[in-house]
């Protein structure tokens, strides 16, 4: 895509400046003008001259004598030293008085030197100058010159922008972005019927899904100018501007319609307004601007508004209403198929193996975004280019999944044998609990080699096919699973670690969504006590219920997790030995897959 300048620029500035420049340089300039191409000789050059009747005219001035020779070819010049029988001389050398012998102080070409070429040069400075403020200074162009313009750029579709085909996966959305682009290319086909498109299409989901591919792709297809501007760029530099800032956006975009106007992260503007007095005043004005234009648009203009935000509860109810952002489009982070999809995207821009199997990547990285995937991908072509490869193989893509989930594996750290043992016990503690519930492989490998991300070791579980759902019994198999850890390390070492720290947080956020919000236990039914704030953004969870209440679930938390504690203790109690086998394994090889491991098992 190409981005195409505003040509506006204020000149007036630049030619009152230049104005006065000329008039201070033409005083500078003018005694170099006349006489400036004069020879300068010595006065012994000036007498031989002059005895040898070779000076043609002769010019005596306060300080100095300009002469040519007989022919007036050469300009000469040279000091005047104080002698009283100089005009006498020349006049016996025939020489001719004369007080304009120099060309240049012709008034055509005095004219020219002394004003013409000054207001060139500094034509030219200016136009050099305000380009490079323009790149330069950005925003500071837009306040010194021309207040509360908006800075969004202008695309413009070109061959190399990119399209739908750059976006894989997410088929609903856009569904639902071409037939917007099919609107812009025959608005007849629309408003034959009386169909009038959507204002506003609000792209929602959580970051890195493509949120802000997805709008330039639209860009890329539709044959329109592409206005795009990030929400935070309304409220820089200074107060005030913002609402300006907005209404300068959609004259733009009036004018040049049809067109598209992107708005990126537009949570920072339209926030939920609070009402209270002396509030965010700067962002409220903004907000009540866009939604002022919003409605002002004749819908048939063609003027489409898109908005990216990973928080849309937060977005004030206003901009969402029908005739606004009427339409939302969700960007969720990608299924198996496309993961796949995304990865293979990705993959055309590296060299590959052929017989790399998309599939087991896609199902290891279950829970990735698509940028987490291009980076998967990225972190692959560089991983081969360490080991001096010329393409990246499955076994590259599988462990730069593990560096996008866990880190990097640490070389140096170096557990002591006692820690070791006690990690390895600790992951099998996991595995173990998770394969006796439910008869299958548990993980897909099992590691204890230390990892930037802190991990001393970690289980990697790939889902065989996808979970929309999960019942009561799954939900408390893991967090029986959870607890394993910790377990093992309790029936084997007879001692707790820190080790287990986020498996205990893992398991109690579980119970507590148990209980608080999928109503699954019997003392409280189908309440809910908790609410999910910012479901794209870590999801946080708020209380709303009386402090009785919470007291009793965080009693019922703590119920469920022990007796999960005590069904795992059981599991593990009974397999004493496959424990011992597995961790003793682990222990040596620091890596198990999940086919070795199920070979152990049921060996
Ligand atoms: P956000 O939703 O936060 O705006 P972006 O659109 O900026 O996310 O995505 C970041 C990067 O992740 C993209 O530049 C692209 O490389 C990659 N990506 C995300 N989703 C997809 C997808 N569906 N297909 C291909 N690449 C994707
Ligand atoms: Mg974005
Ligand atoms: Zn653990």
């Amino acid at each position: 895509m190409k981005e195409v300048k505003n040509p506006k620029k204020p000149w007036i500035y630049y030619y009152m400046i230049v104005l006065i420049v000329i008039l201070c340089l033409n005083l500078i300039f003018e005694p170099f003008i006349s006489g400036h191409s004069a020879k300068e000789v010595s006065y012994n050059t000036f007498m031989n001259m002059m005895a040898a009747r070779d000076v043609g005219q002769v010019s005596l001035e306060v300080n100095q004598i300009i002469f040519t020779d007989k022919d007036g070819q050469n300009i000469y010049k040279t000091g005047k030293i104080d002698d009283p029988d100089l005009v006498k001389n020349l006049y016996n050398s025939g020489a001719e008085f004369s007080s304009e012998i120099v060309k240049e102080t012709s008034p055509i070409m005095n004219l020219l030197l002394g004003w013409v070429v000054p207001i060139l040069i500094f034509f030219a400075l200016g136009q050099v100058m305000s380009k490079k403020m323009a790149s330069k200074m950005g925003g500071m162009n837009t306040m010194q010159f021309g207040m509360g313009k908006s800075n969004a750029k202008i695309y413009v579709k070109s061959t190399a922008g990119i399209t739908f085909n750059d976006v894989a996966g997410e088929d609903e959305a856009k569904e639902i972005l071409s037939e917007i682009v099919d609107y812009l290319h025959n608005p007849d086909k629309y408003t034959e019927i009386g169909a009038s498109m959507p204002t506003g299409a609000l792209l929602v989901g959580p970051p890195g899904t493509g949120k802000t591919l997805l709008a330039k792709a639209v860009a890329g297809e539709a044959n329109v100018p592409f206005f795009s501007i990030s929400g935070s760029e309304f409220v820089e530099m200074f107060v005030g501007m913002g609402a300006a800032k907005v209404r300068d956006l959609f004259k733009q975009a009036n004018e040049k319609a049809p067109c598209i106007v992107f708005i990126d992260e537009i949570d920072a503007i339209g926030k939920k307004r609070n009402g209270q007095i002396g509030g965010n005043d700067e962002r409220e004005q903004t907000l009540n601007q866009l939604l002022t234009e919003m409605d002002g648009f004749d819908g048939s203009k063609g003027v489409v508004i898109l908005a990216a935000t990973n928080q849309p509860d937060a977005l004030d109810p206003a901009l969402l209403r029908p005739g606004r952002f009427d339409r939302r489009v969700p960007v969720e982070l990608p299924d198996l198929q496309g993961r796949i999809d995304i990865l293979k995207v990705h993959a055309k821009k590296i060299r590959v193996a052929d017989d790399v199997d998309y599939a087991a990547v896609a199902k290891a990285a279950a829970g990735a975004s698509g940028a987490e995937l291009a980076n998967i991908v990225n972190e692959a072509a560089l991983r081969a280019v360490r080991d001096g490869r010329k393409f990246a193989t499955q076994a590259d893509m599988e462990e730069s999944v593990e560096v996008v989930i866990a880190g990097y594996q640490k070389k140096n750290r170096v557990l002591s044998n006692k820690e070791k043992l006690i990690v390895a016990y600790h992951e099998v503690g996991h595995a173990l609990v998770a394969a006796k519930q439910t008869e299958s492989a548990p993980v897909h490998k099992i590691t204890i080699i230390p990892r930037t991300s802190g991990a001393l070791g970690y289980t990697m579980q790939v889902e065989e096919g996808e979970h929309f759902l999960m019942t009561k019994e799954e939900l408390e198999n893991k967090i029986a699973t959870y607890t394993g850890g910790r377990v093992a390390e309790e029936l084997i070492f007879n001692q707790v670690t820190t080790g287990a720290s986020n498996d205990i947080e893992q398991a109690t956020k579980l119970a507590k969504a148990m209980i608080t919000r999928f109503g699954m236990s019997d003392d409280f039914g189908m309440v809910a006590m908790e609410t999910v704030s910012n479901q794209y953004l870590g999801g946080d969870t708020s209380m709303s219920c009386s402090l009785e209440t919470q007291t009793k679930i965080d009693e019922k938390v703590r119920e469920l997790v022990q007796a999960q504690h005590d069904k795992a203790y059981n599991i593990l109690k009974e397999n004493m030995d496959k424990l011992h086998e597995l961790a003793k394994f682990l222990y040596e090889k620091e890596t198990i897959t999940g086919e070795e491991f199920m070979q152990i098992l049921e060996a």
